[in-house]
Parts: structure tokens; C-alpha cells; sequence
């Protein structure tokens, strides 16, 4: 069996490996606790599953426009206007199946093979890979704890080549929890402005802040940058709607077109009622994202206490989404059972098999110093895992 050469340089999502190998010990009656998630761990509000439900009863059950219904893009463009001070009118919105889809398309559409595509790291697993499969080149740009992960307008600056096309930039950041400021936009904005780079916004994680920051849109900075600027968005994690799969992107309108072919020739539209249920989300009562919000922010400040106090783990306090990302690379050259900690690969294996701890390697995210640790998981979960990492760390030994 020949695959094509693009498609095969492609690699499985290791997240999706950790989170299957844990699953497989739990099926098995091993009790493993998981810090794997990647989707809240509280059910979709009850007006959005009302609206899914009412939607079926009324036989909204056929093709709708294959870049998403008229109202639900008007839903996006009121909030966009509210939520981010951003004007788009409807065909400047493309409604996909999870902002997933809507981020591949938007790779696709713009980028060829030759373009060169800026990803800081650590990064979200699939930003290197959708690239890969457009044809062109991801070019990781490392940031480190120092700058808190985030990226320094001189960095960029350097980074960029005449064949750069793109940048990508996410925050909140999965998966280090961080979220830039609107002084730090600035001046990456203002970059990209001058050399004319496009820009894609993932801000998937908007809603889920603490600490009484504000988050903000590179695409609201200036006109220019909006015109270079896609934002991308969805009802995922604001909402519990992992599993409904819709997402969206704003920008200009003739990227937003290509997109939209793409999409008619691809998947068609997101499906009918779930269209429905978004509408809700965006348009009903936003009291559930309060709650949600400050229940993960309770557990923040539980994980990060507790993983910075044990030895040979520092960990940034996060700034919004529900990761945290701790350096581990004390513990590298330590051992267990002749077992040598070399790599954020082979602790989490060991916190796997030994400590029964699911954790997702550094290395995934481009980042072999960490580990990222979701708390979308229920606090006594979350105690009893630290309590398993913490004796764990306890019984490893130096070589
Ligand atoms: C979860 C996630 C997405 C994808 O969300 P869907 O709408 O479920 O496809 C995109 N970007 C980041 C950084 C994410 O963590």
C-alpha cells in the first residue's frame, strides 16, 4: 500500500495515544487517573440540548448552506461585535465542524507547498500537522518559561523568511495556559503588519480566564490586522459541546470564500441541529460559563500549590484554559526499578505504569522539558492523582 507522501508524513496525535492506553488500563480494572482531557468535564447546558431537541422535533434535519445557516453566522457576527469589538458581516463567517475543521481550512486555503508556516512552541498537536498536509513547512519557533511561553516580537522578527505566510498564535494557550496581553499583541501584530504575514487567531479558549483578565483579539488591534487576520472560534470548550462538533472563522472574504468551496466539496455543512444548539449557546443565557469557570479556577490554584511543592517540579501559575504545563526537567537522570527518567516520554510512561497517573508528554506540544496536566476532571480526582505523583517523586532516586 502506497500513501501519498504528504499524508504520510503526518503523525497520530499523541494526546489521542496517552488518552488510549489509559482507557485500555481502565477497561482492564486498573484505577487510573486520568490528567488527559481535553474537553471540559461538565455536561452541555440543558437550553442548548432544549434547542437540539426542539430542532429534531420541528424535522430541522436536512442539508442546511454548506458554510453553515444565515442566522447562526449572524449569531457569530453579534458576538464577535459584543464579546471583541470586531465588525464581520455574514460572508466573512464560515460555519465548520469544530474549530478543528474550520483551522484546517483555513491552512489549506491559504498555504502551498514552499510557504513556510511560523508555530510557536509549545504548541497545539495539530497546528504542525494540518500545515504538513497543506504542503508547506511548519517552522517552530521555541519559546520558553522565561517569556511564559509566549512569543517576543525580536523572536518573530528572526524567525521570518521571505517564504514565511503564516503565523499562527493561541491564547489562551493549550497547552501552557497563557494568554497574551494586549501591549504583547501589539508588537506582534504590528510585525506581521510590516511584512505582510497572515495571521491565524486560535481563541478557542477566550472565555475560559481568571484572575480578571481580559482577553483580547489581535484582529481588533487595527484594520490592517484584521484584513491579515483569521479568527477561529467555536462552541467546544466555552459551552461542554466537544462532542456537537461546530466551530467557526472569521476574515477576509475571499479566504473565507476559498474556505467555503473547500468545505461544500468536502463535509458540506456542520450538522443541522447542532447549528441549532450553537445559536442557543452564543444567544442564551452565558451564566453556565461563570460557573464553569470558577470551578476550574478553584482547581488552578489547587494544581499549580501542590505541583510546586514538590521537589524537582516548577509549574507557572496558568492564565486561562484548563492546562498547566510543569517543567519536569529536574527529575530527568533520576530513576525507578533501574527505570532511568530521561525524557518527558519516559516519566510519563513510569507515572503511567507505575503511579497509575495518565499525563500527556512535553514533547508532544514540541516541549520535551514538561508535562501537561488537564484539570477538566473532578477535584477529588485531581488530589488523589497529585497524591500518586507526589509519592511517586518521593521513591524515584538519584542514579
Ligand atoms: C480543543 C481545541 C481546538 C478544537 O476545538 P473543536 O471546536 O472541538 O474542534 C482548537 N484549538 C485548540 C488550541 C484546542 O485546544
Amino acid at each position: 500500500m502506497i500513501l501519498s507522501e504528504r499524508i504520510s508524513s503526518i503523525s497520530p496525535s499523541a494526546t489521542l495515544a496517552i488518552t488510549a492506553k489509559a482507557k485500555q488500563m481502565k477497561a482492564e480494572g486498573i484505577n487510573v487517573i486520568g490528567f488527559g482531557a481535553g474537553e471540559p468535564d461538565f455536561d452541555t447546558p440543558e437550553h442548548i440540548k432544549d434547542a437540539a431537541k426542539k430542532a429534531l422535533d420541528e424535522g430541522f434535519t436536512k442539508y442546511t448552506p454548506a458554510s453553515g445557516t444565515k442566522e447562526l453566522k449572524e449569531t457569530v457576527c453579534r458576538k464577535f461585535k459584543a464579546d471583541n469589538n470586531l465588525d464581520y458581516k455574514s460572508e466573512e463567517i464560515l460555519i465548520s465542524c469544530g474549530a478543528k475543521h474550520s483551522l484546517y481550512n483555513t491552512i489549506v486555503a491559504i498555504c502551498s507547498e514552499g510557504d513556510e508556516v511560523i508555530i510557536p512552541s509549545p504548541y497545539w498537536v495539530s497546528y504542525p500537522e494540518m500545515v504538513k498536509a497543506s504542503g508547506a513547512t511548519p517552522v517552530i519557533l521555541k519559546t520558553t518559561r522565561k517569556s511564559n511561553f509566549k512569543v517576543l516580537p525580536i523572536q518573530l522578527i528572526e524567525a521570518i523568511t521571505s517564504k514565511t505566510k503564516l503565523f499562527i498564535l493561541n491564547s489562551p494557550s493549550n497547552p501552557t495556559g497563557m494568554l497574551y496581553s494586549k501591549d504583547e499583541l501589539q508588537g506582534i501584530g504590528q510585525t506581521l503588519e510590516k511584512k505582510g504575514i497572515y495571521c491565524i487567531s486560535d481563541e478557542i479558549y477566550e472565555k475560559i480566564i481568571y484572575d480578571g483578565q481580559e482577553h483580547k483579539s489581535i484582529a481588533a488591534l487595527s484594520d490592517r490586522i484584521k484584513e491579515l487576520t483569521i479568527v477561529i472560534n467555536g462552541v467546544s470548550k466555552a459551552y461542554a459541546m466537544t462532542g456537537w462538533r461546530i466551530g467557526y472563522a472569521a476574515g477576509p472574504k475571499e479566504i473565507i470564500k476559498a474556505m467555503s468551496n473547500l468545505q461544500s466539496h468536502s463535509t458540506s455543512n456542520p450538522t443541522s441541529i447542532a447549528q441549532k444548539a450553537a445559536l442557543a449557546a452564543l444567544e442564551g443565557t452565558q451564566e453556565p460559563i461563570g460557573a464553569m469557570v470558577a470551578e476550574f479556577k478553584r482547581r488552578r490554584d489547587y494544581i499549580v500549590e501542590r505541583l510546586n511543592s514538590i521537589e524537582g517540579i516548577c509549574c507557572l501559575k496558568t492564565q486561562g484554559a484548563f492546562y498547566v504545563f510543569p517543567d519536569v526537567s529536574e527529575l530527568f537522570g533520576k530513576s525507578f526499578n533501574g527505570n532511568e527518567i530521561k525524557d518527558s516520554m519516559s516519566l510519563t510512561s513510569l507515572l503511567l505504569n507505575e503511579a497509575k497517573v495518565a499525563v500527556v508528554p512535553g514533547a508532544a506540544f514540541g516541549s520535551d522539558n514538561n508535562l501537561r496536566l488537564s484539570y477538566a476532571s473532578s477535584m477529588d480526582n485531581i488530589k488523589e492523582g497529585l497524591d500518586r505523583i507526589e509519592e511517586f517523586i518521593k521513591i524515584i532516586s538519584d542514579k
